[in-house]
C-alpha cells in the first residue's frame, strides 16, 4: 500500500514544499468523511449537515483573513486558484491585453503568462535585485491603460523573501488596476488580513499551512470581475462547478483555525531556529551565502549557497544521511536548471546551481536543526574536497 521506504526517523526541513497535516486538522478531515459524507447540494438532512461542515470552514477561513465568508471560493489549491483569477482577467477584460508580474514567480504564475503570450498577451517581467526585492519604479512605469492586472506573490516559496504588497496595492489603486496576489507561501507563516495586503484576488492553498492536499481557497474581493474555471453544476455560488471537498476543506478550516491561535508563537520559535541555523552554519563553514538575508522574509525559510559545492549533490547528499531539504521549487526539482529566482537575483550560474532550501515548521526542533547543521558542514568539506581532487583518505578526514 506505502512504498517500502523507512521514513519515520528522517529529519524533514522542506516546509515550505508541504507540511504535515496538523492532528486536528487531520481530525475534522476524518469526521467530515464518515458523517459529513453527503453531498452539500441535496436538500435532505444529511446534505444539509454536510453543507454546514462547509460553511463552518468557510467562516474559519473569513474570520482570520477578516473577510465576509461569500468572498472566499473553494478551489484545488494554490494553482488553480491563481488560473482562476487569469481565466477571469481573460474572459472578463478582454479588451486589456497587458499583464504585469514579477520573474520570480511560481511556475503557477509564470506558465499562464507564458499561455497568455502565446494568444497574444504583452506580459511585463518586473526584476529584482541581489536580494530578491522588486524595482517598483519598474512596475510603475509598466503600468498603463491596457493593463489587466497586476500579480505578485507575498513570500517567495524559494528565498522566503516578501514583497511589499500593501505599497504596490496603492500604485495599483493609483492607476484603478486589479491586484493578485500569490500569498500560498506567506499563509500560515506570517499574520495578516486581506485588508493589509489591499489586493482583488488573494490565492491560498492549505497544505502549506498543515491542512490536508488538494484544498485550497480564492479570496475574491466583492464586485471584483469574475468567471469560473470550471463550467457545470452551481456549487459555491456558481463560481466552481463541482461537487465540494467536504472533508478537504474541513480540514483547511481547522488548519486555519489552529494558525489562527498559535501563529505569533510558530513565527517567534522558528525566527529563533532559523537565525541560530544561518549564525553557526556561517560561523562553521567558510564560503556560504544566505541568499536574501538582508530583506524581509518569512521566518521559516533560508536559501543558501556554498562555494565550489553543487546543490543537487549536496541535496542528495543529505538525503542519504536520512534529512529532506530542496534544491529550491518542489515544482521545479528535476528540472536540472538554475532557480530562475537566483537567477533574477543576478546570482551567475554557479551560484545559482550551489543553491539549496532549507524550511522549518512547527515540528522541527533545536536539536533537528543542529543535526542538520552538522550533516551539512560535513557534507560540504566532503564535497569541497572531492571538488578540489583531493585523495579520498584526505577527504574522509574532513580537509578543507
Ligand atoms: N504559489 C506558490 C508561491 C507556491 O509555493 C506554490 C506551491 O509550491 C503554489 C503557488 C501552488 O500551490 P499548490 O501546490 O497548492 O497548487
Amino acid at each position: 500500500m506505502y512504498p517500502p521506504l523507512n521514513i519515520m526517523n528522517r529529519l524533514y526541513f522542506d516546509y515550505n514544499a508541504t507540511t504535515p497535516i496538523a492532528q486536528e486538522a487531520w481530525a475534522a478531515v476524518e469526521e467530515a468523511t464518515h458523517i459529513a459524507y453527503a453531498n452539500p447540494s441535496s436538500v435532505h438532512q444529511n446534505g444539509v449537515a454536510a453543507a454546514c461542515v462547509l460553511r463552518t470552514a468557510r467562516k474559519s477561513i473569513a474570520e482570520c483573513f477578516r473577510v465576509h465568508e461569500d468572498e472566499v471560493l473553494f478551489t484545488s489549491g494554490g494553482t488553480e486558484s491563481i488560473n482562476t483569477v487569469f481565466h477571469s482577467i481573460r474572459k472578463c477584460l478582454p479588451e486589456k491585453k497587458e499583464i504585469i508580474t514579477t520573474a520570480i514567480e511560481h511556475s503557477s504564475v509564470l506558465k499562464v503568462c507564458r499561455d497568455l503570450e502565446r494568444d497574444g498577451y504583452k506580459i511585463h517581467y518586473i526584476g529584482v535585485n541581489s536580494k530578491g526585492a522588486i524595482d517598483l519604479h519598474s512596475l510603475e512605469s509598466a503600468l498603463n491603460p491596457r493593463t489587466a492586472v497586476v500579480s505578485v506573490m507575498h513570500a517567495n516559496n524559494e528565498t522566503g523573501v516578501l514583497f511589499p504588497v500593501a505599497e504596490i496595492s496603492s500604485i495599483t489603486k493609483k492607476f484603478g488596476v486589479l491586484l493578485h496576489v500569490d500569498a500560498v507561501q506567506s499563509a500560515g507563516k506570517i499574520r495578516f488580513s486581506m485588508d493589509d495586503l489591499g489586493a482583488d484576488y488573494v490565492s491560498l492553498s492549505a497544505h502549506k499551512l498543515y491542512g490536508p492536499k488538494g484544498i485550497g481557497a480564492l479570496w475574491i474581493r466583492k464586485k471584483a470581475p469574475f468567471y469560473p474555471l470550471l463550467l457545470g453544476g452551481s456549487q459555491e455560488k456558481g463560481r466552481r462547478a463541482g461537487t465540494e471537498n467536504v472533508a478537504g476543506a474541513a480540514g483547511f478550516g481547522a488548519a486555519v483555525r489552529i494558525m489562527d491561535r498559535q501563529i505569533e508563537a510558530d513565527v517567534d520559535r522558528l525566527t529563533y531556529l532559523r537565525n541560530f541555523f544561518e549564525k553557526e552554519i556561517c560561523r562553521r563553514i567558510p564560503g556560504v551565502v544566505i541568499h536574501g538575508d538582508e530583506s524581509l522574509r518569512i521566518p521559516n525559510t533560508s536559501n543558501l549557497g556554498f562555494d565550489s559545492v553543487d546543490g543537487e549533490l549536496l541535496v542528495t547528499a543529505l538525503d542519504h544521511a536520512g534529512i529532506s531539504v530542496s534544491m529550491g521549487s518542489a515544482c521545479m526539482s528535476g528540472a536540472h536548471q538554475p532557480s530562475h529566482v537566483l537567477t533574477a537575483m543576478g546570482l551567475g550560474e554557479s551560484t545559482g546551481r550551489s543553491a539549496v532550501r532549507v524550511s522549518f515548521g512547527r515540528q522541527t526542533t533545536l536539536a533537528e536543526v543542529e543535526v542538520l547543521i552538522n550533516q551539512l558542514e560535513k557534507c560540504v568539506i566532503q564535497m569541497r574536497g572531492f571538488h578540489a581532487g583531493l585523495p579520498l583518505s584526505k577527504v574522509q578526514e574532513g580537509v578543507l
